[in-house]
């Protein structure tokens, strides 16, 4: 996990500094990431196999989802797990919670006052 400085931008105030806790995944990690869910997708494939009438949605249904997880988790570089900072509009010092998919620049509700902010990354 390593640290990375973001820019908090909001309407008409001046952009403040966050920290933002930062997972980076290597070639290596990310197929086995990927592998890991389509393995747990297909998985449930196949116990679907035998449950009457489940098994017409849900055996083409985790099929197609261990694909998408899959490529979604191939092309997914980094996680961004939190960042913390002061708010530009009210100031607070705040902790967001991002969600797993997220990807810098991303708009995020102060939790104080409710300003939306836009975190980028700073390079
Ligand atoms: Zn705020």
């Amino acid at each position: 996990m390593e640290q990375r400085l973001l820019e908090a931008h909001c309407y008409m105030q001046d952009a403040t500094s966050f920290v933002g806790q930062l997972e980076t995944f290597d070639t290596t990690a990310r197929w086995r990431r990927a592998l890991g869910i389509a393995a747990l997708l297909v998985g449930g494939a196949i116990v679907s196999v035998p449950v009457p009438g489940w098994h017409f949605l849900g055996v083409p249904g985790f099929l197609v989802g261990a694909v998408v997880m899959a490529r979604k988790r191939l092309a997914q570089h980094y996680r961004l797990h939190c960042a913390e900072g002061p708010c530009p509009a009210c100031s607070q010092r705040t902790q967001l919670q991002l969600p797993a998919a997220a990807k810098l620049p991303v708009t995020l509700a102060c939790p104080s006052c409710g300003e939306f902010l836009k975190l980028s990354d700073l390079r």
